[in-house]
Parts: structure tokens; sequence; C-alpha cells
């Protein structure tokens, strides 16, 4: 059997292409790996083996009459789900959306299967994306690979999951706040949020449309940058979605740091409760950049204080917006026996909200009400544009900024889930650059070494360039040599 936990996007295309192995093993191997591990893991809500097998069968048919494969053909992916996906269920593992069933495809979906790729299935993740360790799933909790009784981060902790497990070479998430880069440092993935306005929103439901971002999770920098390739670019059905020319993700990353001027967040890193290792992690790596030839220096980004504080007005305020669309009318469980419209729509919002859901529609409602507007909301907004400045400044002097991803390393199943804030702690390094729309990835930066688990660095780079974040990143990966196979999934081969 084809171990996918060893076998990149790009050999899995080679390798079809070559005639070494077909599509139909490779989905079957990742079918195979799910069938194994995901009663543990829980990375997916819904597997998809009739698509996988559909879509394999393509391939190899594509094989059969020497057509030139794209450039994912054959690739085991992933999607979030919060993603529509038609032949699936869009559920945002939610009970209110529990029987939705997808009436057309996410354009970053249907950009990546257009590139070949194989989907497997449709990942776990915090209700309606309100989360940083996806047990706020409807559904239950996903485990992380590395540490059964710990998270994998969230809210995309399925995705993250799914591929750190081998079950997908790549998968898709979605980031508003942290939500692909955090559960990529916690799993020991790469995961990659583009700047705002990179890849289409397009059929993926909505939590904070100022904020929201598509992005994917893959072992290697790499890949990640192939699926950039893939699902990036203008799309009319989303006016957020940027016209500017196709790159080559890929083409740069080789090219090295020699010169690179990469800027230390050291008020960042100094905040309080972030843990010692991971502090030394992210001085280490700024080490490594030096060795690997590139100028570093220092830098603060002080209105970055209010980035937590600001994104839990504008969040849950759009959520609350957002989410209104939920009513048991037009999607969605709807109770029955209701007394009116009004009784209708509180009862079936009641039931098929989760209690963190319940909480943003709250906030939200509440920050935009009359009265409390321009204190709240007003405020937030000026200090998301004091962020945006500090960037911009930061961004005058360095090309890439590095901070840790997560103030901790993966926490145990129930240790945060009573306490909200400390839950919402888990994204002070990453909200600030939703707010500000930059782009940035998150790579392995080690491990932790009294526990073993992954530790990341986040990599951020200014508006739409993505190549340089990822180059950085591919010249650090291969300066760090993190192995990414989690023990448990080096016992299953
Ligand atoms: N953890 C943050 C929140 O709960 C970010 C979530 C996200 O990026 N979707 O809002």
């Amino acid at each position: 059997m084809i171990d996918l936990s060893r076998l990149a996007a790009m050999q899995i295309r080679d390798g079809i292409a070559d005639h070494l192995f077909t599509a139909r093993e490779v989905a079957e191997a990742a079918l195979g790996r799910i069938g194994a591990l995901d009663a543990q893991v829980h990375a997916f809500n819904q597997v998809t083996a009739e698509l996988a097998y559909a879509a394999a069968g393509r391939i190899d048919d594509a094989v059969a009459s020497d057509v030139v494969l794209p450039p994912l053909a054959g690739v085991p992916v992933g999607i979030k789900d919060n993603m529509n996906l038609v032949g699936t269920r869009t559920t945002c593992s939610s009970r209110i959306l529990e029987n939705y069933e997808s009436a057309y495809n996410c354009t970053a979906v249907s950009r990546l299967l257009d590139a070949g790729a194989i989907p497997v299935g449709k990942c776990n993740m915090d209700e309606f994306a309100f989360g940083s360790s996806t047990e706020n799933s409807a559904f239950g909790p996903t485990r992380n690979p590395w540490d059964l009784e710990r998270v994998p981060g969230g809210s995309s902790g399925g995705s993250a999951a799914a591929v750190s497990a081998g079950m997908a070479a790549i998968t898709l998430g979605s980031d508003t706040g942290g939500s692909i880069r955090q559960p990529g440092s916690l799993t020991g993935t790469v995961a990659l949020k583009p700047t705002y306005g990179r890849v289409s929103r397009y059929g993926c439901v909505a939590f904070a449309s100022s904020l929201d971002q598509i992005g994917p999770f893959a072992k290697t920098v790499e890949e990640c940058a192939l699926a950039l390739n893939a699902i990036s670019g203008k799309d009319p059905m989303d006016a957020t979605s940027v016209n500017r020319p196709t790159e080559d993700f890929t083409a740069g990353l080789v090219d090295g740091v020699a010169g690179l001027r990469v800027g230390i967040v050291t008020d960042l890193l100094e905040a309080e409760g972030c843990d010692g290792v991971v502090q030394a992690s992210v001085r280490a790596a700024a080490e490594t950049f030096a060795a690997l030839g590139a100028e570093v220096g220092e830098v603060e980004l002080p209105s970055t204080a209010h980035g937590l504080s600001a994104y839990y007005i504008i969040g849950p305020a759009e959520a609350s917006s957002n989410l209104a669309r939920f009513d048991g009318i037009r999607y969605g469980h709807r109770v029955s026996g209701a007394d009116d419209v009004l009784d209708l729509y509180m009862r079936s919002r009641a039931e098929g909200f989760g209690p963190e859901t319940i909480r943003r529609v709250m906030l939200g409602t509440y920050a935009l009400s009359a009265g409390y507007y321009d204190a709240y909301y007003g405020q937030a907004q000026k200090a998301r544009t004091l962020i945006k400045r500090d960037f911009e400044a930061a961004f005058e002097r360095y090309d890439v900024l590095l901070t840790p991803t997560s103030p901790t390393v993966a926490f145990k199943i129930g240790e945060k889930s009573s306490d909200p804030l400390a839950m919402y702690l888990s994204d002070i390094y990453t909200i600030p650059v939703n707010l500000a729309g930059n782009c940035a990835v998150s790579v392995p930066s080690g491990s932790c070494p009294a526990s073993g688990l992954p530790i990341g660095l986040q990599i951020i780079g200014t508006h739409f360039d993505e190549a340089t974040v990822l180059r950085a990143a591919a010249a650090f990966e291969e300066a760090v040599g993190f192995d990414t196979t989690p023990p448990l999934v080096r016992e299953v081969r």
C-alpha cells in the first residue's frame, strides 16, 4: 500500500503520470488511512469515498489516453466543512446545518478539483469556525494526532489533523482570526493564510466577511504553494477577490533568503502568556535565518496589543449579521409546532446553535446596537487602522516578520473550554494579521523537548507577497528538517 505520510503532492502526481501507481490506488491509500485512524482522530465529518473514486477514475482515464495531467492530479484533499462541495453536506459542524446538502461548489474547492485533486472528505471544525480547539464542533472534538488527549487547534482542526495523520496530502481551511495557522502550529503542518482578497470565498459559509480567507494545509511549503496556485485568482462571484496576474508560487521556493530583511517582532514575542519553549524556538529561528544569510533585526508592533479586543468586537459583529440567515426558514434545522414565525426563529436558533455560537451572536448584536455602536464597533475599527499602520511601518524596514504562531503547544482537551478568554488568547499572534489583511504562514520550527509536541513559527508578509513568505518558509523548512509524521502514524505504517 502507498504510504501517503511520505508522499508529497508532487510525487503523487508524477508517480501516477509515470505509471508507478494509479490514482485509484492513491484514493485507496487515503481512505485506508482514514479507516485505520479516523475513529480515534475524528478529522472528518463525512468521508466521500464515492466522490474520491470517481475523481480518481477520471485521472486514470486521462493517464490511459496520454493526456498531460493537471498539477494536483490524484492528490487526496480534505475540505473544511464550511465549504460547499456538491454531493456532500456542508454542516459547519453545527446542528442547525446538520442535514444541509451543498447546492453548488465553493470556488476554491472547484479550482482544486479542476487541478485534478481527489476529494476524500469534509473536515471537522469548531461550529461556524468559532474557536481555537475544534472542541466546539456539535459532532465531537477532533484529536491531535501527536497526542490524542490534546486538541489539534481550531477552528480548522479537522483539516490540520487530516494532513498531520496522512489522511490527505492537502486540505483547505478558513482563517478569520488564525484558524488555519494556529491548528497548523499545533499539528506540525505547514498552514497558509493568503492575503485578504487572494482567494475567493464564494461558497464558504461566511463568519466575518472583512476577515475570512481560505487557505491550504500540507506537510511541505511546496505543496502549499501548489495549492495556492490552484485556488487563487479573481472570481466574479466574490467581489472581494482581487484581479492580479497569475503567479507560480512554487517558482522562487529554492532561491534562499540571502539579503532578505527579517524582523523579529519583540513585543509580541515577549508578551505575557507565551511559553518559554515557544519564545526560544522563535529566537532560534531568527538565528537560523541569520545563518542562511538574511539580515535579521528587531521591530515592534505596539498597536497589536489591541488586536484581540478589536477582533472580538468586529468578528462577532459581522458574525451576528452573517448568521441571521440561519432562521429555520431558509436554511437548516426547523422546530415543529411553532406558535408563530418569531417563535419558530427563536426556537430553531436556540436548538440549532451551540453555546459558543450563541455567545458570538449576543456579543455581536450588543456591539452593533444603537447607542453602543460607536463605543464598541467604531473604536474597534479605529484600533484596526492603527494595527494596519504598524504593519505598514514594519514592512518599510523588513520583507517578512517573525512571531510565534501560537503562544503554547497543543493543550489538553477540556483544558480551556470553560474559560472563553483563555481560549481567545490562543490567537494573539494570528489575529493582528487578519485585521491588517496581510498574508502569513505557520511552518514547524521544532518540538517541545519535554512533550515532543510541535511548535510553529509564523512568517508574515506584506499584502500579496505570498511568494516571499513561501520562499522564506521553504528555506527555513529545509534548514530545520522537522519530521512531520506523528508517532501514532509511524505505528500504523
Ligand atoms: N479562534 C478565533 C475565533 O474563535 C479564530 C477563528 C477563525 O479564524 N475562524 O474567532
